[in-house]
């Protein structure tokens, strides 16, 4: 194996170092693989270069590595929310929802049973005492369910179930 010349072995040093953090931070930070590539052209240029000059570009490539990492660790947490999606059948109605961070349902709609077709509740009694929604699938006709009580009230009744369900 033929012996580097000192100069060369420290520049070789300095390029794995290099080249092991822009590897590991490549597509995070561009900016800091740019202005390292600049760093290396004017290693690779400009030799010899002194030693504690090339440990000071190593030392900062590895503290400003370990900051940016530090600093993206909590970032990553905020970007993916914890949410559980769920989904149960409740009156002849395919329901699906969410839950957030208190674990309270989000997100509660109603699907068609037949061909999961979102449903949407039309108010068929108007001008009776009593309003009357009829649940039918828009997409294949099914008449899901009746309900003799107000939107808000059927909801509460979901709700109900899916708390007894969990
Ligand atoms: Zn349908």
């Amino acid at each position: 194996m033929p012996r580097l010349a000192p100069g060369q072995a420290k520049v070789l040093a300095v390029a794995i170092v290099v080249a092991l953090v822009v590897g590991y931070f490549m597509g995070v930070w561009s900016l800091l693989g740019e202005w390292l590539s600049a760093l290396w052209y004017l290693l690779a240029v400009e030799t010899p270069v002194p030693n504690w000059l090339l440990g000071v570009f190593a030392i900062c490539a590895l503290i400003v590595a370990g900051l940016l990492g530090a600093a993206l660790r909590p970032t990553r947490r905020i970007e993916r929310p914890h949410q559980i999606h769920a989904q149960d059948n409740f009156f002849n109605i395919k329901w699906r929802w969410s839950y957030d961070e208190a674990g309270s349902v989000r997100q509660l709609t109603p699907y068609c049973r037949q061909c999961d077709h979102p449903l949407v509740l039309k108010n068929v009694g108007a001008g009776r005492p009593i309003d009357r929604y009829e649940c039918r699938c828009e997409h294949c006709g099914t008449l899901a369910c009746e309900l003799d009580c107000s939107i808000e009230e059927f909801e509460r009744r979901v709700l109900l179930r899916i708390d007894q369900a969990g």
